[in-house]
């Protein structure tokens, strides 16, 4: 294979792209690893939109199958330039990147951004390519690719759920306020099916919150069909086998409160997209100590340590799922039939 430092945009552009969630590391990483080399040598540079936009294109790589190093890299370069580009002043109301985040799940990269050509595709060609190249749009960009792969750990993310996640989060709201508009039969078994293979983070913990905040209901007299906690516990477990290895970085209490099932019904689906996880943000009060810093990272590695990240800890989330599948378990045994401690007084 030719050294990719040979290569020219054009053919590293072709690579970045065929960059999936199912590459192996050996093919990924070198690319990955490159493009944060050159985007960390200069942040602030007139090439930075290219570097970031590559970046962009793997994050979803680095969010689902992380390789310590290269994950390490990138965040580092997209940081950087975050702080270098971020902070400049310009004339726009508004950036192009900002029109996305209506359908901006975590897959960003499947979209035509922009960065590399400074021309947007279709209906948004009159998009001047002052703005879209416009430092505030790639710092925009790069915040999302931060909040991908390191969900929760960047602000200024403008703030919205994609419009169907909004609807699922209504829906589900109705079923753990005990007012279901929808067969909660249907659609718990909807929920459960719905992970997919290789999720990112965000997509993965929103999973596992959503069938904690939901489990109470599947395992109440409201439901009669079996197969629901059944499927349930058959995603959760599956969801497990998804979950990082690795030790908490959190201190005693500062895991989440999903003592309220609808505010864990509705973060479950916040969680699942950039848009989503800035409301999350918002809540917690995030934007008035964020305001004037750029993204208030330490820029010195483990240094981020806001709580809310803790939404998506695999130590936090290994326990909510033994939670949740103690209940659903309960469940499936008052369905067998079998003889719990409640019939012992007999
Ligand atoms: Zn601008
Ligand atoms: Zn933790």
């Amino acid at each position: 294979m030719t050294d990719i430092t040979d290569l020219t945009v054009e053919q590293l552009a072709e690579a970045w792209q065929r960059i999936r969630d199912t590459s192996p590391a050996d093919e990924a990483d070198p690319f990955v690893l490159d493009c944060a080399r050159r985007l960390s040598a200069d942040p602030g540079g007139e090439q930075a939109h290219v570097w970031v936009s590559g970046l962009l294109a793997m994050s979803g790589h680095l969010a689902r199958r992380p390789v310590r190093e290269a994950e390490r890299a990138a965040l580092d370069a997209l940081r950087a330039a975050v702080k270098e580009l971020g902070r400049r002043a310009c004339s726009h109301e508004d950036h192009p990147y900002e029109s996305e985040m209506d359908w901006i799940e975590d897959e960003i990269w499947l979209g035509d951004n922009g960065l590399l050509t400074g021309e947007l595709p279709g209906q948004d060609a009159d998009v001047d390519a002052g703005k879209v190249l416009c430092p505030g749009n790639v710092a925009g960009w790069a915040r999302l690719a931060v909040d991908v792969i390191a969900p929760l750990t960047v602000r200024r993310i403008p703030v919205g759920a994609p419009a169907d996640h909004q609807s699922s989060i209504s829906t589900l709201s109705g079923i753990v306020n005990d007012y279901p508009y929808c067969d909660p039969h249907d659609v718990l078994i909807d929920e459960a099916a719905c992970l997919p293979a290789r999720p990112t983070r965000g997509v993965l913990a929103g999973y596992l919150v959503t069938m904690n905040a939901t489990c109470w209901y599947a395992a109440s007299e409201r439901i009669t069909d079996r197969s629901v906690p059944a499927s349930m516990v058959k995603g959760v477990e599956a969801a497990v086998a998804l979950l990082e290895d690795g030790p908490c970085a959190h201190g005693p209490g500062e895991h989440p409160d999903t003592g309220d099932p609808d505010y864990a019904s509705q973060v479950g689906y916040l969680l699942r997209s950039p848009g989503g996880r800035a409301e999350i943000a918002e809540y917690d009060g995030w934007d008035e100590d964020g305001e004037d810093g750029e993204d208030g990272e330490g820029g010195d590695g483990p240094g981020e340590d806001e709580p809310l990240d803790a939404w998506v800890c695999p130590a936090f989330l290994r326990e909510l799922a033994s939670e949740t599948i103690g209940t659903l378990r309960g469940a499936l045994a008052a369905f067998d039939d079998v003889p719990t401690e409640s019939r012992d007084g007999a």
